[in-house]
């Protein structure tokens, strides 16, 4: 523990990439941790994601592995440091401040928290009991699976992932019914016309999934209308939960401070949190636009801001 370093990064999605880029070209030398807990792999959800088409500058469009890859390397070719490790606990009481990963203590001056955001389930023994086995909370991830190829299957939710999660199976299955707990969608106009108008997507509104069924393998659900109390059980294979996304902050609890659904606060336009010295950028701190391009975006402001508060205030 000799070592106080300038800049600690956790996280390493596009907001954690683009901070690391910024602050390691203006010679902070960052060091960044990259952790695999909540996705599986580190490189943040894009790592689940097949087709970004909205990432301006990739006109053709490019694959979230592949864009993760190139900020990584990019992060990398300034001198970022990159640990894949997840960090365990955090002490921002004093500084330095303290980060405990794989039982080691590393200090810095600064802090970045662009640790994300990770996909909501519905919280019932069944979801738990079959995931992996016919549930799944990324269609573009297991939704060509051989399991659900020509299958019948059930999609939860009505925003934006929803409508494209189920437009991206009905690529591969025979019939995908959306499940939806209102009759109104959160989803934009023009993603829910698209779902409309794909003769292999159908809708079952104001209803909500009580019990997925099967012993090894989901075999079917249970559904209730939630006006009508009607239940019903519909045979499919394959459950895709669709519902939004909790950001990912336990380590930060009583640390600094969150908001009602848990994001870190940050400060007006900045990326300034509670405690002095840290910083937060991405979907961590952003529950409004949850975009690549803007997690970017705020990574960058989160460099800049780590970079001048440290001019002010480091030694
Ligand atoms: P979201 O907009 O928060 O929608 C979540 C949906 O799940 C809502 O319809 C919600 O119902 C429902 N839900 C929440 N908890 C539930 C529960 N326990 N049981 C049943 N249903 C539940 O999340 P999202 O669709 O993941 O989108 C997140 C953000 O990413 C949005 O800003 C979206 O525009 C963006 N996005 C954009 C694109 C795109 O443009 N290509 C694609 C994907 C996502 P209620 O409506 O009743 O609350």
């Amino acid at each position: 523990m000799s070592t106080v370093e300038n800049v600690i990064i956790i996280g390493s999605g596009p907001a954690g990439h683009t901070a690391a880029i910024y602050t390691a070209r203006a010679n902070l030398r960052p060091l960044m941790f990259e952790g695999f807990s909540t996705g599986g792999v580190p490189g943040g959800q894009l790592m689940i994601t097949t087709e970004v088409e909205n990432f301006p500058g990739f006109p053709t469009g490019i694959s979230g592995p592949e864009l993760m890859t190139a900020l990584r390397t990019q992060s990398e070719k300034f001198g970022t440091r990159i640990l894949t490790q997840d960090v365990e606990s955090v002490d921002l009481s004093a500084r330095p401040f303290k980060v405990v990963s794989d039982g080691q203590t590393y200090e810095a001056q600064a802090l970045i928290i662009a640790t994300g955001a990770s996909a909501r389930y519905i919280g019932i023994d069944s979801e738990k009991r079959l995931m992996n086995r016919g549930v799944s909370a990324c269609a573009t991830c297991d939704g060509a699976l051989p399991v659900f190829r020509n299958k019948e299957l059930v999609v939860v939710g009505g925003g934006d992932s929803a409508m494209e999660e189920a437009s991206f199976l009905a690529r591969f299955a025979s019939k995908v019914t959306i499940v939806h707990r209102r009759a109104e969608f959160r989803a934009s106009k023009i993603m829910v016309d698209r779902a409309h108008s794909n003769p292999k997507i159908a809708f079952e509104l104001d209803a909500v999934v009580e019990e997925i069924l099967g012993k090894e393998q989901v075999t079917g659900v249970r559904l209730k209308n939630v006006k009508t109390g009607k239940v019903w059980e519909k045979a499919v294979a394959g459950v895709f939960v669709a519902i939004g996304h909790s950001p990912n902050t336990s380590i930060f609890q009583g640390k600094v401070a969150l908001d009602e659904k848990g994001y870190v606060q940050t400060r007006g336009k900045s990326t300034y949190t509670s405690v002095d010295g840290v910083f937060a950028c991405g979907d961590v701190q952003d529950p409004t636009y949850r975009q690549a391009i803007s997690a970017a975006g705020s990574g960058c402001q989160a460099a800049i801001d780590t970079e001048r508060w440290l001019e002010a205030h480091a030694h």
